[in-house]
């Protein structure tokens, strides 16, 4: 059902060079995209085991963060958390030591705001730009080329970033300033974590009241309780094609992202002065997740 690549209608940056940093679970299709999309990808991960299923794919594998940043056009990286981006971007042999001026760094990890914000000092400092594109949509998404972007800076380093992103989703939001892409993101993730508790608690609430999960999350879709948990990336073994339910929960958004997601949330209400009663309550219960040993498990593994 879910294309291995997605080829646009529009024609893009006609050979430009991409380095791509961390071709994970999210990254080996947007590579995947990119190439069908035109560009030239040279992409690199610390894991020779994401390297390698990333090479048999068709991605043009390097062997280290500085040979990707190497005379690329653009540098897209898509890393777990703060500290690995930071750590790829800074190093010794890391982006800002080994990427040409001028290059344009293309975030789509979701990290800290604050953590974004310097990192965008230092890329100046090289005579780079840096911005954050967080992205939703999941694996599926990142699959089918239907991710959304949510970009945080000046509007004219936005769009010279767009048709890179473009070449793996499909919507570009510009928020704002730095950092407002992120804020963004956490703000979409936040009701993310806690729906696919919602979900999970109320399925299994109708299940052990002898409802069909599967019945019930017909119903649901069509009424005043869908959301993206019931209707397209549902916890249910058997019920939406290509979601990880049908792989014994592996190959999505793992149970340490979205707690880290949560944490993240959790900071920038604190940092704002918002409420997070039922964040933090997300936060617990995935947290507990991880301490029973299943932080690798897609999230939707709670149910
Ligand atoms: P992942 O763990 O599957 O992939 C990240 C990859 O980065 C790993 O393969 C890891 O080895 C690699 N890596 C770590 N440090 C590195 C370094 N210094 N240089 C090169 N590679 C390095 O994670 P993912 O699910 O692909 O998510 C990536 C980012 O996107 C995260 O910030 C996540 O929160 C975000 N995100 C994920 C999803 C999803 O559904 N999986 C959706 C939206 C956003």
């Amino acid at each position: 059902m879910f294309a291995t690549s997605v080829r646009r209608a529009f024609s893009t940056g006609s050979q430009q060079t991409v380095g791509f940093l961390g071709i994970g679970n999210m990254g080996q299709s947007m590579c995947k995209n990119l190439i069908a999309n035109g560009f030239k990808v040279q992409g690199y991960d610390i894991m020779e085991g994401a390297r390698d299923s990333a090479a048999a794919s068709g991605v043009n594998v390097v062997g280290s963060v500085a040979e990707a940043a190497a005379n690329a056009d653009f540098v897209v990286s898509c890393l777990p958390a703060t500290a690995h981006v930071q750590e790829a971007m800074t190093m010794k042999g890391g982006v800002f030591a080994s990427a040409r001026p001028g290059t344009i760094i293309l975030d789509t990890s979701t990290i800290l705001p604050g953590g974004s914000l310097e990192m965008g000092e230092a890329a100046r400092a090289a005579g780079m730009t840096f911005i954050d594109t967080p992205m939703s949509g999941g694996v599926l998404g990142a699959r089918a080329g239907t991710l959304s972007f949510m970009c945080g800076g000046d509007a004219a380093h936005v769009e010279a970033g767009t048709p890179v992103l473009k070449g793996m989703g499909k919507n570009v939001f510009h928020c704002g300033i730095a950092g407002q892409g992120l804020v963004a993101k956490l703000t979409n993730n936040l009701i993310l974590g806690i729906n696919m508790i919602a979900v999970a608690e109320a399925l299994a609430m109708g299940e052990k009241m002898g409802g069909d999960p599967k019945v019930l999350s017909d119903i649901i879709a069509v009424s005043t309780g869908r959301c993206f948990s019931v209707d397209t990336y549902s916890p249910i073994p058997g019920y939406k094609e290509g979601t990880p339910a049908c792989n014994d929960y592996n190959g999505g958004f793992m149970v340490k992202l979205i707690t880290k997601d949560m944490g993240l949330a959790i900071s920038a209400a604190k940092e704002g002065g918002a409420i997070s009663t039922e964040t933090q309550r997300a936060f617990d219960i995935y947290s507990h997740m991880m301490e029973l040993g299943y932080g690798d498990k897609d999230f939707s593994y709670v149910y």
